[in-house]
């Protein structure tokens, strides 16, 4: 089997790697100014696409500007997030270089998408394909591809359920009580499944990064969001459109925490609603949407919500767009508001620069905060030991590692745990 790495090789962002000239995995976009594109754009048979996120599908309908028709293989939530996505960066950047599809392009996905669930093997150019819960947002997917003679297992994105710290138990039921023990996602259940393979493709944009137990994380914000309703004050809880607005809208219904959902989220929710199978517990979810309060109005109806006392989940998780910049002018002023991040912050976004000097850029004009600002760390990614527990189950098999900053170094970590590990470059053909 031979791989061809255009994209998220010893870097995260614009995932794309062809295999043997036929199929191509993943088709990114790196969020950057300007935004970067994988090194080329093949013409491949067809396409497979690990999970919704725009490191993974953002360039996808590119693919179809030319003649050519691949089929759009993923899972229907997949799908969906693509083309929610897609329709974003037209709306922002259409017509410029910083789109590389147009409208058209987006009609042609609907036309060749062919959705499939978990555990369904289809063909693929040639090749038997399976998608694997990943565990890291709905429909995300590791994905087995057999060209007949080599079995490549790419793991994309994934989160794994780790053993709680509380008792040493491992918690895969999650109820709805803040008491239940907690140590995964409560969107997703963490991938379990272990397919055997030849090779793995692997992740590792956390290779160096132990995760803090999820339920202290999460027991900390529920404790630190609740005293400042207590206090009065408004809790602007800043969060990415696609998984994280739905995770925070789950903790916030299991801890009782009043709360607004703002953005991007709104819609992914909506969306999420109709695809119940790719939730962990749809019973839950359903009551996180009827307990979470969805704004539909425009900026008049943000500024009477921020004097109520609740939680307001809304986009953009690092502060650079969305209805956050409405909320944010609002409640900066007074230190019994609070501002909780809930994701990593890139350096040189405006969720960074607040966290790090107590003001930021909001909307072109930089503003001091007053307000208290805390950072959550709600991670859907394998931290170190979730890697390696993962990859304890090939220990047989060459491990080659993508989709990480530290991709070279971790590779030669896993050869001194006895690992056949390299990490390909930018532009590298490897036969596996
Ligand atoms: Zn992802």
């Amino acid at each position: 089997m031979k791989l061809r790495f255009l994209g998220g090789a010893r870097e995260v962002g614009r995932s794309a790697i062809l295999v043997n000239d036929a199929l191509l995995l993943d088709f990114g976009m790196l969020t950057a100014n300007p935004p970067q594109f994988p090194i080329e754009t093949p013409t491949p048979e067809a396409v497979v696409v690990s999970h919704g996120h725009l490191d993974h599908v953002g360039a996808v309908p590119a693919l179809l500007s030319g003649d050519a028709r691949p089929p759009i293989h993923w899972t229907p939530p997949t799908y969906e997030l693509t083309m929610t996505l897609a329709r974003d960066t037209l709306k922002l950047h259409g017509g410029s270089f910083h789109c590389p599809f147009t409208e058209t392009d987006l009609r042609r996905v609907t036309q060749v998408s062919q959705t499939h669930g978990y555990r369904e093997t289809f063909e693929a150019a040639g090749h038997s394909v399976t998608f694997y819960n990943a565990g890291h947002i709905p429909g995300s997917a590791h994905v087995l591809v057999d060209d007949g003679e080599t079995q490549l297992l790419y793991t994309g994105d994934f989160h794994i359920d780790e053993p709680s710290g509380a008792n040493g138990n491992v918690a895969s039921n999650r109820g709805d009580s803040p008491d239940d023990l907690v140590s995964g996602q409560r969107l997703v259940a963490g991938s379990s499944e272990r397919p055997e393979a030849d090779v793995v493709l692997c992740e590792s944009t956390y290779s160096d990064v132990e995760h803090e137990d999820r339920a202290v994380v999460e027991e900390r914000f529920a404790e630190s969001v609740e005293t400042t309703l207590w206090e009065g004050g408004t809790v602007v809880v800043p969060a990415f459109a696609i998984g994280r607005t739905q995770e925070l809208m789950l903790v916030c219904a299991a801890h009782d925490i009043p709360c607004y959902v703002d953005g991007m989220g709104k819609e992914v929710t909506e969306m999420l609603r109709q695809h119940p199978g790719f939730v962990r517990d749809s019973e839950a979810f359903r009551r996180a949407v009827s307990h979470a309060r969805f704004v539909t109005g425009h900026d008049g109806q943000r500024k009477r919500i921020v004097d109520q006392t609740a939680a307001i989940i809304t986009t953009s998780g690092m502060l650079s767009g969305g209805p956050a910049m409405t909320y944010i002018p609002e409640i900066r002023g007074n230190p019994t508001n609070k501002i909780a991040m809930t994701g990593y912050q890139v350096e040189g976004t405006p969720g960074r620069d607040l966290l790090e000097t107590g003001r930021a850029e909001i909307d072109g004009r930089v503003m001091p905060v007053s307000a208290q600002v805390e950072q959550y760390d709600f991670s859907a990614h394998a931290d170190r030991s979730g890697v390696l527990e993962f990859l304890e189950s090939y220990r047989e098999s060459p491990v080659l590692v993508n989709h990480g900053d530290r991709c070279a170094a971790f590779a030669e970590e896993l050869r001194g745990e006895g690992f056949d590990s390299s990490a390909p470059e930018l532009g590298d053909a490897v036969s596996v």
